[in-house]
């Protein structure tokens, strides 16, 4: 056995800073968080390479004496706690005292600092300058210096190559940092913040006068438009934010930030009491945008349970997630949200304005109205393309044409029969929803002639026998020849456009249609980045995006296939960037299929749409190709099969 030994400083520092300095953008939030500890009113990002060159903060804090400089790289050496109580009540940022220690171990770190009390305006001598690498601190020496204080980072991971090489494409590295900068842009909203990337500029943050502004600044005007704000109710924990209505709810979740006193936080506890919230109101594969600030008395918190503090320890955890509950309800109450929950025909009325000129956004009234005409015509275009069913074994007699006085039975009227299908190709639809025949017992807006069917019920006439039935307008039943089937109507429409979505890109004959009028979208600059870089990607799925002044794009092109389905463009693209922005694979056709997934589930129709009798059956009759390959692209089953055997079996008769 080898001797027990202690370990050199360098080392231990080494070994500190594994844990918390994973990649350049980790550094980026330690040299931030510092300067906020500092009260920087501004703080300026400079980084080469993606941070694997450089990376340089700089900011207009209170600076550092030289005593102070000549500690600051000193393992355990911090000014912001002294004594072992100070370690219950954490007020700020840092308090390990390992970061520039740990970051100096890896790198060569530089730091340029003056003191704010000792500068007369204007002046920029009376600064200090250190540096250190590898666990060596060189002496601290007297350099001209603006107030404030500036560490810079050079060659980051020079002497860890495991580390070095797990670093991604310089895009991606400066893809890490923009978040670690909203993160801490958005609680200090006050402050200015700026990063630049080889030198060019590509982020410019000025002061903020609202969270809100900032988030704008941050994300993009058409991120924050509609979002609702959320109101601290009075008490010991404080929760206040903003968060989007659930008809303006993302793909993904990357922009849910939780803030606890100013900290960017990971918390189950609170990401579940953001869910619940929502749940019942939305998809619930969908994420709400949520920016929420929780305050709390920083003596009911343990922030000291993570190296790089992004998780804590409430002392009372079930009492915040209570109020985290609470203030979401109240605000999604005070929205006026109406879930869509009977699936029925009544549009809401539009919600009304937030007191405090915060809109809601259209979400329950006419937009869902809109988006359900648009989705059937989607429908309806979709089954036009598709191969006319055939009777089949399993329905032989399902009529594929109903009389109109036929079909007020268990599903409702088709709007028009297959065989009266234009052929392709359509004409361009382009966003604006042709005027379509309402549907179920309501009378037809584009046929004021027809009869008004009856109130509700089966016809008493009907004559023909229902083989199909659809049920909470999501799932169809059948009967199969050895039992019955249950099919997920959205999940197998998904799969359908899927397949042919693949189809048409394998045989190159998925194009792209032009917009009529292009389609602007404001983008943060991660998402415009990625723009620039899958550009070709995107070509390739009939997608032209060109940039359209410093923070938007306009969408000028996309699938002709969802063009015919009445997908909304702008919706489509926001469905995009999310997927492309949160999708870190450096593998193109990984991303490709991704992207395949996201348009085939925009394009599908959903869950609580209700389906023509010919709807069903046409999906019906394409089951069986959309089985082959078994699964919807997310993995969720598209058909449950219930056997007679099984039947026999739950009822008893065997
Ligand atoms: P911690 O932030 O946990 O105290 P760090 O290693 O990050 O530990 O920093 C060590 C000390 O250096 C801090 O406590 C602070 O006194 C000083 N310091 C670091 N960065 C700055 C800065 N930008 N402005 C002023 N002081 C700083
Ligand atoms: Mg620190």
């Amino acid at each position: 056995m080898p001797q027990i030994r202690i370990l050199p400083t360098h080392l231990v520092n080494k070994i500190a800073a594994g844990e918390v300095i994973e990649r350049p953008a980790s550094v980026v939030k330690e040299l931030i968080e510092n300067a906020l500890d500092a009260e920087a009113t501004r703080i300026d990002v400079a980084v080469e390479d993606g941070g694997r060159k450089l990376i340089a903060v700089t900011d207009d804090g209170a600076g550092m004496s030289p005593e102070d400089l000549a500690l600051a790289f000193a393992p355990h050496a911090t000014s912001k706690i002294a004594a072992e109580d100070d370690l219950e009540r954490i007020e700020t940022m840092g308090f390990r005292g390992e970061a520039l220690a740990s970051i100096a171990s890896i790198s060569h770190a530089h730091v340029r600092t003056r003191r704010r009390s000792e500068a007369p305006a204007g002046q920029s001598e009376g600064g200090y300058e250190a540096e250190a690498s590898e666990g060596r601190i060189a002496p601290v020496r007297p350099c001209p210096a603006a107030t404030g204080t500036t560490v810079t980072i050079r060659d980051l991971f020079f002497n860890t190559p495991a580390r070095r090489k797990f670093l991604r494409a310089a895009n991606t590295e400066l893809g890490h940092i923009t978040e670690q900068i909203a993160r801490a842009a958005l609680p200090y909203s006050h402050v200015a913040f700026r990063l630049s990337h080889n030198g060019r500029e590509i982020q410019n943050l000025p002061p903020a006068s609202s969270t809100l502004q900032r988030a704008a600044d941050l994300f993009g005007q058409e991120l924050v438009e509609g979002l609702l704000p959320v109101r601290p109710r009075p008490g010991g924990i404080l929760v206040n934010g903003l968060v989007s209505a659930p008809s303006a709810a993302r793909a993904s979740g990357k922009w849910q930030y939780i803030f606890l006193n100013g900290r960017y936080i990971r918390d189950r506890l609170l990401s579940h009491a953001l869910r619940e919230a929502y749940r019942g109101l939305m998809d619930p594969n969908r994420w709400p945008v949520a920016m929420l600030f929780i305050r709390i008395d920083p003596g009911q918190v343990d922030v000291n349970v993570h190296p790089t503090k992004i998780e804590v320890r409430f002392r009372d955890s079930q009492a915040v997630h209570g109020e985290v509950l609470a203030a979401l309800r109240d605000t999604l109450n005070r929205a006026n949200l109406t879930p869509d929950a009977s699936l029925e025909e009544t549009p809401e009325a539009p919600a009304k304005p937030q007191a405090d000129g915060l809109e809601a956004q259209e979400e329950a009234g006419p937009q869902t109205e809109e988006r359900r005409q648009s989705l059937r015509q989607a429908l309806a275009d979709f089954f036009k393309s598709a191969p006319r069913p055939q009777p089949r074994l399993s329905f032989p007699e399902a009529p594929r044409t109903w009389k109109k006085d036929q079909t007020q039975g268990l599903v409702s009227e088709p709007r028009r029969p297959l065989h009266q299908a234009p052929p392709e190709p359509q004409a361009p639809r382009t966003g604006i929803p042709e005027p379509v025949p309402a549907r179920g017992f309501a009378p037809s807006l584009a046929d004021p002639a027809r009869p008004e069917p009856p109130a509700a019920g089966p016809h008493p006439m009907a004559p023909l026998p229902r083989r199909a039935l659809q049920v909470h307008n999501a799932y169809i039943v059948t009967s199969a020849e050895d039992g019955l089937l249950i099919v997920d109507q959205h999940a197998l429409h998904e799969r359908l456009v899927y397949n042919d979505l693949k189809r048409r890109l394998a045989d190159g004959t998925l194009t792209g249609q032009k917009l009529l009028i292009p389609e602007p979208l404001d983008v943060a600059p991660a998402e415009a980045d990625a723009l620039h870089r899958h550009a070709e990607l995107l070509t390739r799925l009939g997608i032209e995006v060109v940039p359209f002044g410093p923070a938007s794009f306009a969408l000028q092109q996309f699938p002709a296939m969802l063009a015919q389905r009445g997908v909304p463009p702008g919706e489509f693209l926001r469905e995009i960037l999310d997927r492309l922005a949160e999708d870190e694979t450096t593998d193109s056709e990984r991303l490709l299929e991704d992207l395949l997934e996201a348009l085939a589930c925009k394009a599908a129709v959903k869950a609580g749409e209700p389906l023509t009798s010919e709807e069903i059956d046409a999906l019906l009759a394409r089951r069986e190709e959309a089985e082959k390959g078994s699964a919807c692209p997310h993995g969720r089953p598209t058909t449950l099969r219930l056997t007679l055997k099984e039947l026999q079996k739950q009822f008893k008769r065997t």
